[in-house]
This record gives C-alpha cells, structure tokens and sequence, in this order.
C-alpha cells in the first residue's frame, strides 16, 4: 500500500474541483488503511463525470493497480477478478475465449468496482439488465476489519445495498461474474436516420429482436430527429476486417469551452445532414460499443470549467413528452449538447437499493459548465423529470437536488443501514447534508 498527496484525482466532468486530503494506491492484496481521522472512498477510474468519485478533504483508496484475474471457468463463463481490472482487460482475455462482459457502458475504461458501485448499463439494457443482474458474489471490506463475501444468499443486505451503492457500504477487492457467450468480436450494425420522437418509438418497437439498440439525437431538433442504431453480434465469417480504429488524444486543456451554441448548432446538423438514411455494415464491437474511446481526453474540449452530464430515465409511454420538454427547455436555454443520447431501458432490475437503471426512455447530455445559467437550466430539467416520476443517474450528476436523490428509491432506508459510516463521498455529502 503507498499512499500518496495528489490534487489530480478528479472525476470525468472536471466539475466539481476537489482535492482530497491523500490518495492511498492499494496494491496486489488490497486492505484498507488503519483508521484515520479522515473518510474514505473507493476510486477506480475516474469515468463518473460529477462527484460520486471525489472525496475532497478526505481519502481516495486507488484501486487500479488492484486488477489480477484470480480464477476463470471458461467452461461456464464465469470469471473472478480483482475490482480495479477494467472492462477493456476482462474483454481482451476473456474474447479469445469466446466470452464478452455482458453488459458494459459506453467506455471500456471503467473498473469491475465502478461498474458496481453505479450498478452500470448499456445498450442492451433491454434484454440483458444491468451490470449487478450478472454479479455472482463478491467481497467487501468493511472499516470494522471484517471483509465478507456477499452474494444473493450471503449478506444479502450488504449485496443489494453494495450494488449501485456508489462505493458507500466499503471497499469491494474482487468481483465474480458470469460472462455473455459470443461468436467473436463482430457486431452486425444498421445505422438508421428518424425523422421525429415518433418514429424514433416505431423504430425501438420494431427492433426487440436486436441486442443492442441506441439513438443519438439532434438535441437543437424541434422534433427530436436523430441517428438510431442496433446491432447483434455475428457468427464467423467476418475475421478479415482490419481493425481501422485510429487513436488520437486531445494534447491540452484549452483555458475556455470549445463547445458553444454555435459549434453544437453546426455539429448537430452536420453528423445528421451528411448520414445516408439506411447504412447496414459489420463493424468490431469496440467501434459500435465504445466510440469515444479513441479519442484520449476527449473531456478536454471543455476547457477548464469542465462541464456536467444529466441523464435521467422516465418511466411509462408519458416519457416521450416529458422528453419533448427537456429538449425545448434545452433549445430554449442555447445550451446545446453534443452528445445527446436516447435508449430504450427494459423492466429487467439487479436489485440493488439505489441503483439507477429501471424501465422508460432515458436521456442524456452533455453542457459545458458555465455558473449559474448550468445550475439553472439543470434545475428546470431535474423537475421536468421528477415532475414525469423520473430519476436522475449519480454516475453521471453534479447538481442534483436532495429531492432528486430521495427519489431515486424506495430502499433508502435499507442502504442506510448497510452503509459503512467510515466511507463518505462529496455526492453524498452534497444531497445528504449532516446524514
Ligand atoms: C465516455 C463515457 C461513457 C459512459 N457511458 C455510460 C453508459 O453507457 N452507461 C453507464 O451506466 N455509465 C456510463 N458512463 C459512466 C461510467 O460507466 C460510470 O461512472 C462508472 O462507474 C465509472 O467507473 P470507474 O471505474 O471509472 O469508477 P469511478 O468513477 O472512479 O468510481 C465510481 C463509483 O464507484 C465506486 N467504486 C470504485 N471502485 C470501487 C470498489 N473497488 N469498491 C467499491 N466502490 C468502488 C466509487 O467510490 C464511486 O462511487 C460513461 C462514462 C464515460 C466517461
């Protein structure tokens, strides 16, 4: 175990600053520091974008160099892994195996420990649920000194309440799962243009015999139109397409914002005026499940302020209209988004107490953070949903109310009692003042 003073452990969307007080890099055997006067807080690879990572003033426990596969059953595709591994390593060794990580978010670059702890989804939320639907077990350090293995049968209360519970109930060292079988690395994808949300809803209905299924969206677009795509994986027969993905990074953080109304308005009408209407082609899955990750630091380009994402889920078919009015609430504001994205969730839930992913249309974007007209605008958007019996997702949130977060469960109550008081976040402490 080295422990470290470093200002440079932030989260993705650069906003909030926050500097803990020294970060400890927990090694091959990962325990937990002897008590200190400080909290603590797990921290994998810093890709939640607002504060669910940070832990100002206090510990981070660094878990990335946590990441041996300890056991895998490539009979039965079930893997145990330590939780700092990412998805990206779990995916190279077990895709030689005919195995994939069966659900994953739009990056590869997260820890098996974030993936839990914000109980993650992707697209194929539809069919496949979220990631804690396919977590066996696991073990989890408490500040006490006792480290238990949870499963649905073994500290059931510490399993339910450590899933989605955004790394508050203790430190989990290793993570069992059972992997999705798949015949190699190749997606067959079609790339649809709609017209409106209307369409949009056609295109979702007719496509449930598609794994995976997502929209970005032209958010500066009275109607909502946008790019949908689905895609299933696709047996052999397609092993000599080359690997075309170039890698670029983003070589500094400019001092200001280069997203702006004008370059969104552009960009929006650009990527969907320039799109054929109906593309069918084989792409390697890394291309269609993790686009932005060939573009290192891609966070960069929103400068020094850095920016905030909200996504939100609404349940029941009242969904396409409330919507419809965060969208005009977003043209109204001229704070447009580049990254706009629109899914269907399906009804499969992990149980965990607060995690986020459940049934409805969710969405999400992307705004440079600006002061007060973000706080503003991100305020009217928060009632329009919780307005539309929404929820807002803390991985991805900065600002969102104790109201919100009260919200996002019922099981609040049940979390409470597993959490661990040693472990505190600037997310917590933000919607749970003096709790
Ligand atoms: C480009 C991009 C696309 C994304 N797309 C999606 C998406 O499609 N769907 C989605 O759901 N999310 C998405 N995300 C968000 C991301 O998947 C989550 O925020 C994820 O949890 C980040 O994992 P991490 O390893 O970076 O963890 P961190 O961000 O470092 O930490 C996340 C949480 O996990 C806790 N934690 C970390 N390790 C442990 C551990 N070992 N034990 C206990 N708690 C732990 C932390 O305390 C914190 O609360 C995206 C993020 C980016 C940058």
């Amino acid at each position: 175990m080295t422990i470290e003073r470093i200002d440079s452990y932030h989260s993705w969307g650069g906003y909030p600053r926050s500097v803990p007080s020294q970060v400890v890099i927990l090694g091959a055997q990962p325990e937990l520091p002897a008590g200190g006067d400080t909290t603590m807080l797990p921290y994998g690879n810093g890709r939640s974008y607002g504060d669910v990572c940070l832990n100002n003033g206090g510990t981070l426990l660094a878990t990335r160099r946590s990441k041996t596969l300890i056991d895998a059953d490539w009979e039965r595709g079930v893997v145990r892994c330590q939780a700092g591994m990412t998805i990206g390593e779990l995916n190279s060794v077990s895709l030689p195996h005919g195995w994939l990580v069966p659900v994953t978010p739009g990056t590869q670059l997260v820890t098996l420990g974030g993936a839990l702890a914000n109980d993650v989804h992707g697209k194929n939320h539809h069919g496949a649920g979220s990631f804690g639907c396919h977590v066996l077990s696991f073990e989890l350090l408490r500040s006490d000194g006792t480290r238990c293995v949870c499963s649905a049968v073994e500290h059931v209360d510490f399993f339910f309440a450590t899933i989605g519970g955004l790394g508050l109930t203790g430190l989990v060292s290793w993570v069992e799962l059972t992997l999705k079988r798949v015949p190699g690395p190749f997606l067959a994808v079609e790339t649809i243009k709609y017209a409106n949300l209307e369409v949009f809803a056609r295109l979702n209905e007719e496509s449930s015999d598609f794994e995976y299924t997502v929209a970005w969206i032209d958010c500066h677009s009275p109607g909502g139109r946008g790019v949908f795509q689905r895609a299933n994986h696709v047996e052999a027969g397609t092993r000599h397409l080359p690997d075309k993905s170039l890698k670029i990074e983003l070589p500094f953080t400019p001092p200001f914002s280069l997203v702006g109304s004008i370059t969104t308005t552009l960009f929006n009408a650009g990527y969907f005026g320039f799109r054929r209407a109906r593309v069918a082609a084989i792409q390697r899955l890394n291309k269609f499940l993790y686009p932005l990750d060939n573009i290192r630091c891609w966070n960069r380009i929103y400068g020094r302020r850095g920016f905030v994402q909200f996504q939100c889920v609404i349940p029941g078919p009242e969904g396409y209209a409330t919507v419809a009015r965060l969208l005009a609430h977003m043209r109204a504001s001229r704070m447009g988004s580049f990254l706009t994205v629109l899914k269907h969730m399906g009804e499969k839930r992990s149980g965990g107490r607060l995690s986020f992913p459940r049934a409805g249309i969710t969405l999400a974007v992307d705004f440079p953070y600006r002061g007060a007209p973000t706080h503003r605008l991100l305020a009217v958007l928060e009632e329009e949903v919780l307005s539309g019996a929404g929820v807002i997702y803390p991985a991805k949130d900065a600002l969102m109310s104790s109201a919100a977060f009260e919200a996002l469960s019922e099981c609040h109550g049940e979390f409470k009692a597993a959490r661990d008081s040693a472990f505190e976040s600037d997310f917590i402490r933000r919607v749970q003042p003096g709790a």
